[in-house]
């Protein structure tokens, strides 16, 4: 049995974690970083713990984190996503300290973490992935211009140990290969202090579709139906579906199989996900898999009704998995949109502030997962997003409708928003029509951004309202005391 445990995360997911643990009546604790002090999360948590006054070295620190849960007696410890969730060492540390950790074994982590061996343990098992080579940074620059022929241009460069789309270039011809191969280990090396690199075949619009897999200690595996991720700025996912309104039954069933497959070839635990490309044909080849929970894994659990976070803690914690493939059935369509603090009219750059309002869209059917609160100061030291929001409803279309509404509700003052363009996608036809794939907002965003300006716009006559009904209080306010 667990009874303790530590969240060595931050953010929307350390709360989503933390209430998971409230509602099994599991004792929580909060680990921070001085700046997060007054944090959601810290308030939420039934203890927490300082790591250290710098922002970010507490959250990655294997040790210090381990020594905490020691210390406080956690039993267990739940890396949440990003930070230390994959990497396989804090997985062993935690381990070899007799703790729980939640999520799956440290070898397969080390395996499935790392895209260019997971690439080659897939293909040995005959798993169809993107063609491509494996690692390049002790190849010649003409053999890598050879491989890029061979494959054939447009061609991709990507870093083995990256994630959130950070670590990728699209390559179109071959004078941009060195360049581009040199930004792309730059960029590696900066945020995941790895600068190994591989090439892939780069697909021509292609819609990314991947499964939840679910797994116990025992060797039952089963999928949790396929989220459709193909909306996306700089190759990450600002919208997601839940089943895929494109993907017929007869390719869910056949591109499931193939990833309970993969799951099974590693021997694979608690959840995790496998990401496919899918083109034009129907083709899929395998992308990667992620070893964690998924940020839009709220999606799953709305059209499945299973809690995956509280499944990864009672399967971490020795539980026979009490679900079968036929028991997975998708009641309707969730969409989730991320909320993050950028402009994106201003190519997507971060926005800082304080949160002078936050009034998140509620009814029937929406959820939002968030950490934000009035006065919550967004530090530029984590990732953008704010807030997930989630919709569902028995059809695509009617999904759509009540993710326009959520978003129309949804307001948070003080701090730019995607808002504005998660409105403009959800009132596109070709959204509401399924005519996407992971071009679609670099194609489309003259569009979207003329739709974001009349949102804009309404909102100022809003405010400039508000500021009229401002002085006509005032005045009247004036008047009454004058007259008293
Ligand atoms: P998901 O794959 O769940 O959709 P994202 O790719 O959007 O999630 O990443 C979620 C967060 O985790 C982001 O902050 C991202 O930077 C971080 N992240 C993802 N993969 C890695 C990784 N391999 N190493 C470090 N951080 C990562
Ligand atoms: P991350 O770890 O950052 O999530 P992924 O390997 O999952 O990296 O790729 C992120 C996104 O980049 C995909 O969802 C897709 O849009 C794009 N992408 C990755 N590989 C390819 C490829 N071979 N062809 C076309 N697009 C790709
Ligand atoms: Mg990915």
């Amino acid at each position: 049995m667990i009874h303790k445990i530590l969240v060595a995360n931050r953010g929307e997911i350390a709360v989503r974690v933390i209430r998971a643990c409230r509602d099994l009546h599991i004792t929580s604790v909060a680990i921070y970083t001085r700046p997060d002090k007054s944090c959601l999360h810290v308030r939420i948590a039934s203890e927490a713990y300082e790591v250290g006054e710098h922002p970010m070295k507490g959250y990655l620190d294997p040790h210090k984190i381990v020594e905490v849960a020691k210390q406080c007696g956690a039993d267990a410890i739940h890396p949440g996503y990003g930070f230390l969730s994959e990497n396989y060492e804090f997985a062993k540390i935690v381990e070899e300290a007799g703790l729980i950790f939640i999520g799956p074994k440290a070898d397969v982590i080390h395996k499935m973490g790392n895209k260019n061996i997971a690439r080659y343990l897939m293909k040995k098992n005959g798993i169809p992935v993107v063609p491509g080579t494996e690692k390049l940074n002790n190849e010649s620059i003409e053999n890598i211009k050879k491989y890029a022929r061979q494959i054939g241009y447009p061609v991709i460069l990507k870093a083995s140990g990256g994630g959130g789309g950070r670590g990728i270039r699209e390559v179109h011809k071959e004078e941009d290969l060195e360049g581009l191969l040199q930004d792309c280990k730059r960029e590696a090396l900066a945020f995941f202090n790895n600068d190994e690199v591989f090439m892939e075949k780069l697909i021509i619009s292609p819609r990314h579709i991947e499964f939840q897999i679910l797994g116990d200690n025992y060797g039952n595996i089963i999928h949790l139906l396929e989220r459709d991720c193909s909306i996306q700025r700089r190759h990450q996912k600002i919208i997601e579906i839940a089943p895929s309104p494109t993907v017929s039954e007869n390719l869910r069933k056949t591109m499931g199989v193939v990833a309970v497959a993969a799951a099974k070839a590693v021997g694979y635990t608690n959840v995790g996900t496998v990401e496919f490309l899918l083109d034009d044909y129907n083709n899929f080849y395998f992308m990667e898999m992620n070893t964690r929970i998924q940020v839009e894994h709220g999606i799953t659990e709305e059209i499945t009704g299973v809690d995956l976070i509280v499944r990864q803690i009672r399967i971490a914690a020795g539980e026979i998995l009490d679900l079968e493939q036929s028991d997975i059935k998708a009641q309707g369509f969730a969409i989730e949109a991320r909320i993050v603090a950028e402009d994106a009219a201003k190519n997507f750059t971060p926005a800082l502030g304080k949160v002078t309002g936050y009034y998140p869209a509620l009814g029937p059917s929406v959820r939002v997962d968030s950490h934000l609160y009035k006065d919550y100061n967004i530090p530029p030291f984590y990732d953008s997003l704010l807030a997930k929001l989630m919709v569902r409803a028995t059809s695509f279309d009617l999904a759509v409708n009540k993710l326009e509404r959520a978003l129309e509700e949804f307001s948070i003052e003080g701090v730019t928003t995607t808002i504005p363009l998660l409105l403009a996608v959800s009132k596109s036809r070709e959204f509401r029509r399924g005519f996407f794939d992971t071009s679609y907002t670099d194609k489309n965003m003259e569009v979207l951004v003329k739709e974001m300006q009349k949102y804009k716009d309404k909102k100022n006559k809003f405010k400039n309202e508000d500021q009229i009904l401002n002085v006509i209080t005032e005045a009247i306010e004036r008047f009454e005391k004058d007259n008293r």
